[in-house]
């Protein structure tokens, strides 16, 4: 489940649904500061797949950093193990790292674990 804190409008994952009378957010914000975007993926995948990148082929390492800001609790070992040895390509001299690698690489270390048989390229 996707959920978005609403003082620092970043978006974190949880397995299970939030009880109540708890904080949260990364930032210690208010449980009632906390709302559900998503059920699922789809959220995710959708944001990424509509990024408004530079390239339509990927995102550049500036890119990537920027999205990753918009996120609470990525496990970064997690999320460099995805993309180590992903397939890159280079355009306009930046490295172009595609949509699909990223959505695995946020899903894996949102939900820290590695990944899956069937999300390997
Ligand atoms: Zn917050």
């Amino acid at each position: 489940m996707i959920y978005q804190c609403k003082t620092c409008k970043r978006y974190f994952y949880r397995k299970f649904p939030i009880p109540s009378g708890k904080s949260y957010c990364y930032k210690k914000a208010k449980i009632s500061d906390v709302v559900l975007v998503s059920k699922d993926w789809n959220f995710i995948s959708n944001m990424i797949n509509n990024y408004n990148t530079s390239s339509k082929w990927g995102f550049t390492t500036e890119e990537l950093s920027t999205l990753k800001s918009r996120f609470s609790g990525i496990e970064e070992s997690i999320f460099d193990d995805c993309l180590t040895g992903t397939t890159c390509i280079l355009i306009n001299n930046k490295t172009r790292i595609y949509h699909c690698d990223i959505i695995t690489a946020l899903k894996c270390s949102l939900e820290k674990r590695s990944m899956r048989a069937g999300e390997l390229d």
